[in-house]
Protein backbone atom coordinates (compact mmCIF):
# COMPACT_ATOMS: atom_id res chain seq x y z
CA UNK A 1 0.00 0.00 0.00
CA UNK A 2 2.73 2.65 1.12
CA UNK A 3 4.73 1.93 -2.17
CA UNK A 4 2.05 2.23 -4.65
CA UNK A 5 1.04 5.71 -2.62
CA UNK A 6 4.51 6.32 -3.22
CA UNK A 7 4.82 5.05 -7.23
CA UNK A 8 2.34 7.35 -7.61
CA UNK A 9 3.77 10.48 -5.85
CA UNK A 10 6.59 9.85 -8.14
CA UNK A 11 4.93 9.05 -11.39
CA UNK A 12 2.63 12.41 -10.81
CA UNK A 13 6.05 13.76 -10.03
CA UNK A 14 7.99 12.57 -12.48
CA UNK A 15 4.91 13.98 -15.21
CA UNK A 16 4.87 17.34 -13.27
CA UNK A 17 8.49 18.21 -13.36
CA UNK A 18 8.87 17.18 -16.88
CA UNK A 19 6.70 19.64 -17.82
CA UNK A 20 8.07 22.07 -16.20
CA UNK A 21 11.19 21.16 -17.47
CA UNK A 22 10.86 20.17 -21.19
CA UNK A 23 11.18 23.93 -21.81
CA UNK A 24 7.78 24.40 -22.89
CA UNK A 25 6.52 27.29 -23.66
CA UNK A 26 3.15 28.61 -22.17
CA UNK A 27 0.37 27.26 -24.27
CA UNK A 28 -3.15 28.04 -24.78
CA UNK A 29 -6.00 25.36 -25.70
CA UNK A 30 -8.77 26.07 -28.37
CA UNK A 31 -11.63 23.64 -27.19
CA UNK A 32 -14.35 22.60 -29.22
CA UNK A 33 -17.49 23.63 -27.57
CA UNK A 34 -19.07 20.82 -29.60
CA UNK A 35 -16.77 18.55 -28.20
CA UNK A 36 -15.99 17.01 -31.94
CA UNK A 37 -12.27 16.70 -31.69
CA UNK A 38 -9.50 17.20 -29.31
CA UNK A 39 -8.50 20.80 -28.05
CA UNK A 40 -6.37 22.24 -30.72
CA UNK A 41 -2.88 24.08 -28.85
CA UNK A 42 -2.63 27.43 -29.32
CA UNK A 43 1.06 27.92 -28.52
CA UNK A 44 1.97 31.36 -27.22
CA UNK A 45 2.70 34.03 -29.78
CA UNK A 46 2.61 31.60 -32.46
CA UNK A 47 0.16 31.95 -35.32
CA UNK A 48 -2.26 29.31 -36.21
CA UNK A 49 -4.58 29.19 -38.90
CA UNK A 50 -7.82 27.32 -38.64
CA UNK A 51 -10.70 26.80 -41.29
CA UNK A 52 -11.99 23.68 -43.02
CA UNK A 53 -10.03 20.38 -42.39
CA UNK A 54 -9.35 17.42 -40.60
CA UNK A 55 -7.86 19.39 -37.39
CA UNK A 56 -11.54 21.17 -36.87
CA UNK A 57 -13.33 18.35 -38.90
CA UNK A 58 -15.30 20.95 -40.79
CA UNK A 59 -16.48 20.40 -44.24
CA UNK A 60 -18.81 22.83 -44.72
CA UNK A 61 -17.67 24.91 -47.95
CA UNK A 62 -18.88 28.44 -46.21
CA UNK A 63 -15.55 27.81 -44.20
CA UNK A 64 -12.39 28.85 -46.03
CA UNK A 65 -9.49 26.48 -45.37
CA UNK A 66 -7.42 29.74 -44.40
CA UNK A 67 -10.96 31.23 -42.07
CA UNK A 68 -9.06 32.26 -39.37
CA UNK A 69 -5.83 33.09 -37.92
CA UNK A 70 -5.23 32.88 -34.05
CA UNK A 71 -1.88 34.49 -32.04
CA UNK A 72 -2.33 33.56 -28.09
CA UNK A 73 -0.57 36.08 -25.73
CA UNK A 74 -0.35 33.62 -22.73
CA UNK A 75 0.74 36.11 -20.42
CA UNK A 76 -1.71 38.69 -21.06
CA UNK A 77 -4.27 36.27 -21.69
CA UNK A 78 -6.43 36.21 -24.95
CA UNK A 79 -5.84 35.19 -28.12
CA UNK A 80 -5.92 37.55 -30.94
CA UNK A 81 -8.40 36.80 -33.99
CA UNK A 82 -8.20 37.91 -37.13
CA UNK A 83 -10.98 36.66 -39.87
CA UNK A 84 -9.47 35.55 -43.15
CA UNK A 85 -12.26 33.81 -44.60
CA UNK A 86 -15.21 35.89 -47.02
CA UNK A 87 -17.90 34.99 -44.79
CA UNK A 88 -18.07 36.21 -41.07
CA UNK A 89 -16.43 34.57 -38.14
CA UNK A 90 -17.20 36.64 -35.31
CA UNK A 91 -16.76 36.52 -31.12
CA UNK A 92 -19.78 36.31 -29.14
CA UNK A 93 -21.79 37.03 -32.03
CA UNK A 94 -19.94 40.02 -33.05
CA UNK A 95 -18.89 39.97 -36.39
CA UNK A 96 -14.76 40.11 -36.84
CA UNK A 97 -15.01 41.38 -40.87
CA UNK A 98 -12.55 39.92 -43.82
CA UNK A 99 -9.50 41.31 -42.65
CA UNK A 100 -10.19 42.84 -38.81
CA UNK A 101 -8.82 41.52 -35.70
CA UNK A 102 -10.41 40.59 -32.40
CA UNK A 103 -9.68 39.70 -28.78
CA UNK A 104 -10.73 36.28 -27.78
CA UNK A 105 -10.92 35.87 -24.02
CA UNK A 106 -11.91 32.78 -21.94
CA UNK A 107 -15.26 33.19 -21.53
CA UNK A 108 -15.93 34.80 -25.03
CA UNK A 109 -17.30 32.08 -27.86
CA UNK A 110 -15.34 32.40 -31.00
CA UNK A 111 -17.54 30.98 -34.32
CA UNK A 112 -15.36 30.04 -36.69
CA UNK A 113 -18.34 30.99 -39.55
CA UNK A 114 -21.70 31.59 -40.10
CA UNK A 115 -22.39 31.47 -36.34
CA UNK A 116 -21.36 27.86 -35.83
CA UNK A 117 -18.73 25.98 -34.77
CA UNK A 118 -18.14 27.84 -31.50
CA UNK A 119 -14.98 27.03 -29.64
CA UNK A 120 -13.81 28.64 -26.18
CA UNK A 121 -10.03 29.48 -25.00
CA UNK A 122 -8.19 27.99 -22.29
CA UNK A 123 -5.37 29.17 -21.13
CA UNK A 124 -3.02 26.53 -19.00
CA UNK A 125 -3.02 27.48 -15.00
CA UNK A 126 -2.53 23.80 -14.42
CA UNK A 127 -0.99 21.73 -16.93
CA UNK A 128 -1.62 18.66 -15.63
CA UNK A 129 -5.35 19.18 -15.97
CA UNK A 130 -5.19 20.69 -19.39
CA UNK A 131 -3.05 17.56 -20.48
CA UNK A 132 -5.33 15.36 -19.53
CA UNK A 133 -8.15 16.81 -20.45
CA UNK A 134 -6.36 16.67 -24.15
CA UNK A 135 -4.69 13.03 -23.60
CA UNK A 136 -8.34 11.92 -22.99
CA UNK A 137 -9.73 13.62 -25.62
CA UNK A 138 -11.97 15.83 -23.42
CA UNK A 139 -13.83 18.84 -24.14
CA UNK A 140 -12.94 20.95 -20.52
CA UNK A 141 -15.05 23.79 -20.68
CA UNK A 142 -13.51 26.68 -18.76
CA UNK A 143 -16.78 28.93 -18.48
CA UNK A 144 -19.90 29.14 -19.93
CA UNK A 145 -20.01 31.53 -22.10
CA UNK A 146 -22.83 34.52 -21.78
CA UNK A 147 -25.56 33.94 -24.11
CA UNK A 148 -25.72 35.00 -27.50
CA UNK A 149 -29.52 35.85 -27.30
CA UNK A 150 -30.54 39.52 -27.19
CA UNK A 151 -27.72 41.14 -25.11
CA UNK A 152 -27.27 44.38 -23.66
CA UNK A 153 -23.51 44.99 -23.38
CA UNK A 154 -22.31 45.24 -19.62
CA UNK A 155 -19.33 47.42 -20.33
CA UNK A 156 -21.52 50.02 -21.53
CA UNK A 157 -21.34 52.67 -19.25
CA UNK A 158 -24.17 53.16 -16.51
CA UNK A 159 -25.26 49.88 -18.26
CA UNK A 160 -26.64 47.81 -15.67
CA UNK A 161 -28.09 44.11 -16.90
CA UNK A 162 -29.07 41.77 -14.76
CA UNK A 163 -27.54 38.43 -14.98
CA UNK A 164 -31.78 37.14 -15.75
CA UNK A 165 -31.87 40.55 -18.67
CA UNK A 166 -29.46 38.85 -20.92
CA UNK A 167 -31.20 36.18 -21.68
CA UNK A 168 -34.12 38.25 -22.99
CA UNK A 169 -34.03 38.72 -27.07
CA UNK A 170 -35.92 42.27 -26.64
CA UNK A 171 -34.95 45.26 -24.09
CA UNK A 172 -38.48 45.70 -23.96
CA UNK A 173 -39.05 43.70 -21.25
CA UNK A 174 -35.72 44.36 -19.75
CA UNK A 175 -35.38 46.41 -16.55
CA UNK A 176 -32.00 48.24 -17.74
CA UNK A 177 -31.11 51.67 -17.63
CA UNK A 178 -29.65 52.47 -21.09
CA UNK A 179 -26.11 54.48 -21.29
CA UNK A 180 -27.63 58.08 -21.89
CA UNK A 181 -25.66 59.37 -24.97
CA UNK A 182 -25.51 62.39 -23.91
CA UNK A 183 -22.19 63.96 -23.27
CA UNK A 184 -20.72 61.69 -25.06
CA UNK A 185 -17.47 63.01 -27.19
CA UNK A 186 -18.28 64.63 -30.04
CA UNK A 187 -16.79 65.60 -33.33
CA UNK A 188 -18.07 66.70 -36.66
CA UNK A 189 -19.66 64.41 -38.85
CA UNK A 190 -20.45 65.44 -42.86
CA UNK A 191 -24.09 64.12 -42.60
CA UNK A 192 -22.33 60.77 -43.39
CA UNK A 193 -21.80 61.72 -46.80
CA UNK A 194 -18.17 60.19 -46.73
CA UNK A 195 -17.21 56.54 -47.27
CA UNK A 196 -14.72 56.58 -44.62
CA UNK A 197 -17.56 56.66 -42.46
CA UNK A 198 -19.12 53.40 -43.50
CA UNK A 199 -15.76 52.09 -42.23
CA UNK A 200 -15.80 54.04 -39.10
CA UNK A 201 -19.65 52.57 -39.23
CA UNK A 202 -18.69 48.61 -39.35
CA UNK A 203 -15.71 49.16 -36.58
CA UNK A 204 -18.61 51.01 -34.56
CA UNK A 205 -20.90 48.11 -34.90
CA UNK A 206 -17.84 45.61 -33.58
CA UNK A 207 -16.84 47.99 -30.64
CA UNK A 208 -18.10 46.62 -27.42
CA UNK A 209 -17.97 49.95 -26.33
CA UNK A 210 -20.16 51.15 -28.50
CA UNK A 211 -22.84 48.97 -28.39
CA UNK A 212 -26.03 49.19 -26.47
CA UNK A 213 -27.56 46.31 -27.48
CA UNK A 214 -26.77 43.13 -29.62
CA UNK A 215 -28.23 39.98 -30.84
CA UNK A 216 -28.18 37.66 -33.80
CA UNK A 217 -29.42 39.42 -36.25
CA UNK A 218 -28.88 43.31 -35.15
CA UNK A 219 -26.66 45.88 -32.82
CA UNK A 220 -27.62 48.79 -31.71
CA UNK A 221 -24.71 51.43 -31.06
CA UNK A 222 -25.07 55.22 -29.85
CA UNK A 223 -24.55 57.48 -33.02
CA UNK A 224 -20.58 58.80 -32.66
CA UNK A 225 -22.09 62.29 -33.44
CA UNK A 226 -25.89 62.73 -31.71
CA UNK A 227 -27.27 64.97 -33.05
CA UNK A 228 -29.76 65.20 -30.08
CA UNK A 229 -29.35 64.17 -26.14
CA UNK A 230 -30.32 60.96 -27.28
CA UNK A 231 -29.28 59.01 -30.63
CA UNK A 232 -28.52 55.94 -31.24
CA UNK A 233 -28.42 53.42 -34.18
CA UNK A 234 -30.47 50.31 -34.78
CA UNK A 235 -27.80 48.27 -37.64
CA UNK A 236 -28.73 44.96 -38.88
CA UNK A 237 -25.72 42.30 -38.87
CA UNK A 238 -26.54 41.41 -42.27
CA UNK A 239 -25.23 44.34 -45.12
CA UNK A 240 -28.06 46.04 -46.73
CA UNK A 241 -26.94 49.05 -48.77
CA UNK A 242 -29.78 51.06 -48.74
CA UNK A 243 -33.70 51.12 -48.21
CA UNK A 244 -33.71 50.64 -51.95
CA UNK A 245 -32.06 47.25 -51.71
CA UNK A 246 -35.36 46.19 -49.26
CA UNK A 247 -38.27 43.83 -49.74
CA UNK A 248 -40.84 41.82 -48.47
CA UNK A 249 -38.72 39.51 -46.82
CA UNK A 250 -36.62 42.31 -44.69
CA UNK A 251 -40.00 42.91 -43.12
CA UNK A 252 -39.38 41.11 -39.73
CA UNK A 253 -35.82 42.35 -39.73
CA UNK A 254 -37.36 45.99 -39.90
CA UNK A 255 -40.13 45.25 -37.36
CA UNK A 256 -37.83 43.45 -34.88
CA UNK A 257 -35.58 46.52 -35.39
CA UNK A 258 -38.52 49.03 -34.40
CA UNK A 259 -39.29 46.68 -31.53
CA UNK A 260 -35.75 47.10 -29.87
CA UNK A 261 -35.70 50.67 -30.24
CA UNK A 262 -39.07 51.00 -29.05
CA UNK A 263 -37.44 49.19 -26.03
CA UNK A 264 -34.49 50.93 -25.31
CA UNK A 265 -36.06 54.41 -25.85
CA UNK A 266 -38.23 52.60 -22.95
CA UNK A 267 -35.23 52.56 -20.73
CA UNK A 268 -33.88 55.94 -21.29
CA UNK A 269 -34.67 57.72 -18.03
CA UNK A 270 -36.11 60.59 -20.14
CA UNK A 271 -38.36 58.99 -22.38
CA UNK A 272 -41.09 60.29 -20.27
CA UNK A 273 -39.81 64.31 -21.17
CA UNK A 274 -38.83 63.70 -24.20
CA UNK A 275 -40.29 62.61 -27.79
CA UNK A 276 -38.30 60.49 -29.96
CA UNK A 277 -38.39 59.37 -33.35
CA UNK A 278 -37.12 56.14 -35.50
CA UNK A 279 -36.97 56.88 -38.98
CA UNK A 280 -34.53 56.76 -41.67
CA UNK A 281 -32.62 58.84 -44.08
CA UNK A 282 -34.43 58.71 -47.75
CA UNK A 283 -30.63 58.84 -49.02
CA UNK A 284 -28.36 57.31 -46.57
CA UNK A 285 -24.69 57.93 -47.93
CA UNK A 286 -23.70 55.19 -45.35
CA UNK A 287 -23.84 52.50 -47.28
CA UNK A 288 -25.60 50.14 -44.63
CA UNK A 289 -28.83 50.45 -43.49
CA UNK A 290 -29.64 51.87 -39.92
CA UNK A 291 -32.56 52.83 -38.12
CA UNK A 292 -32.08 55.88 -36.48
CA UNK A 293 -33.74 56.66 -33.07
CA UNK A 294 -33.33 60.70 -32.18
CA UNK A 295 -34.58 62.32 -29.70
CA UNK A 296 -36.72 65.30 -30.54
CA UNK A 297 -34.72 68.27 -28.38
CA UNK A 298 -31.78 68.12 -30.92
CA UNK A 299 -29.90 69.45 -28.35
CA UNK A 300 -26.10 68.62 -29.50
CA UNK A 301 -23.15 70.71 -30.14
CA UNK A 302 -22.82 68.05 -33.33
CA UNK A 303 -25.81 69.00 -34.94
CA UNK A 304 -24.21 71.87 -36.99
CA UNK A 305 -25.54 72.65 -39.87
CA UNK A 306 -29.08 72.70 -41.88
CA UNK A 307 -28.16 69.91 -43.62
CA UNK A 308 -28.41 67.86 -40.22
CA UNK A 309 -31.09 69.57 -39.58
CA UNK A 310 -33.29 68.91 -42.44
CA UNK A 311 -31.91 65.60 -42.46
CA UNK A 312 -33.80 64.93 -39.29
CA UNK A 313 -36.75 67.05 -39.47
CA UNK A 314 -38.14 67.05 -43.13
CA UNK A 315 -39.90 64.45 -45.17
CA UNK A 316 -36.15 63.72 -46.12
CA UNK A 317 -36.75 61.75 -42.51
CA UNK A 318 -39.01 58.55 -43.12
CA UNK A 319 -40.49 56.75 -39.86
CA UNK A 320 -39.62 53.31 -39.83
CA UNK A 321 -43.40 52.10 -39.53
CA UNK A 322 -43.70 53.79 -42.89
CA UNK A 323 -40.98 52.02 -44.14
CA UNK A 324 -42.41 48.88 -43.09
CA UNK A 325 -45.90 49.92 -44.62
CA UNK A 326 -44.46 50.24 -47.62
CA UNK A 327 -42.92 46.83 -47.72
CA UNK A 328 -45.78 45.21 -46.75
CA UNK A 329 -48.25 47.14 -49.36
CA UNK A 330 -45.55 47.37 -52.49
CA UNK A 331 -42.91 44.63 -51.63
CA UNK A 332 -40.19 47.90 -51.91
CA UNK A 333 -39.21 51.40 -50.73
CA UNK A 334 -39.95 53.95 -52.92
CA UNK A 335 -38.11 57.18 -52.37
CA UNK A 336 -39.70 60.45 -53.88
CA UNK A 337 -38.02 62.22 -56.39
CA UNK A 338 -35.81 65.14 -55.79
CA UNK A 339 -35.90 64.43 -52.25
CA UNK A 340 -32.16 65.72 -51.49
CA UNK A 341 -33.68 69.19 -52.45
CA UNK A 342 -35.68 69.09 -48.93
CA UNK A 343 -31.92 69.10 -47.63
CA UNK A 344 -31.66 72.99 -48.93
CA UNK A 345 -35.19 73.75 -47.68
CA UNK A 346 -34.90 76.97 -45.16
CA UNK A 347 -34.63 76.34 -41.60
CA UNK A 348 -37.50 75.78 -39.63
CA UNK A 349 -38.57 74.89 -35.75
CA UNK A 350 -40.03 71.47 -36.14
CA UNK A 351 -42.26 72.27 -33.22
CA UNK A 352 -44.18 75.28 -33.99
CA UNK A 353 -42.69 75.88 -37.80
CA UNK A 354 -40.98 78.83 -36.72
CA UNK A 355 -38.49 79.71 -39.87
CA UNK A 356 -34.65 80.48 -38.60
CA UNK A 357 -32.20 82.08 -40.38
CA UNK A 358 -28.97 80.27 -38.83
CA UNK A 359 -28.40 76.93 -37.08
CA UNK A 360 -27.23 79.32 -33.60
CA UNK A 361 -30.63 80.80 -34.06
CA UNK A 362 -32.25 77.82 -34.41
CA UNK A 363 -30.66 76.25 -31.42
CA UNK A 364 -31.64 79.79 -29.13
CA UNK A 365 -34.84 79.03 -29.94
CA UNK A 366 -35.09 75.00 -29.32
CA UNK A 367 -34.44 75.66 -25.67
CA UNK A 368 -38.00 77.44 -25.95
CA UNK A 369 -39.54 73.93 -26.43
CA UNK A 370 -36.59 71.68 -24.17
CA UNK A 371 -38.46 70.32 -21.11
CA UNK A 372 -38.65 72.57 -17.65
ZN1 LIG B 1 -28.43 58.01 -41.26
ZN1 LIG C 1 -40.42 76.41 -32.31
Amino acid sequence: MYRRVVDIFVKSRVGFLFVLFSGKMPTSWLISKEGVHKPLELPHLQTVVLGRGPETTIKDKKCSREQVELKADCNKGYVSVKQLGVNPSSVDSVVIGRGNQVKLKPGQQLHIVNQTYAYVVQFKEDPRTVLASKDSGGTKRPQEPSSEKGELHRDAPKCKVSRESEKKPCPNDDPVKMPPTKNAPHATEKVESSGHWSQGLKASMQDPTMQVYKDERIVVIKDKYPKARYHWLVLPWESIPNLKALNRDHCDLLKHMQKVADGIVGQCPDASLLRFRLGYHAIPSMSHVHLHVISQDFDSPSLKNKKHWNSFTTDYFIDSQEVIAMLEKAGKVTIKEGINDLLKLPIRCHVCQKELSTIPQLKEHLKSHLPK
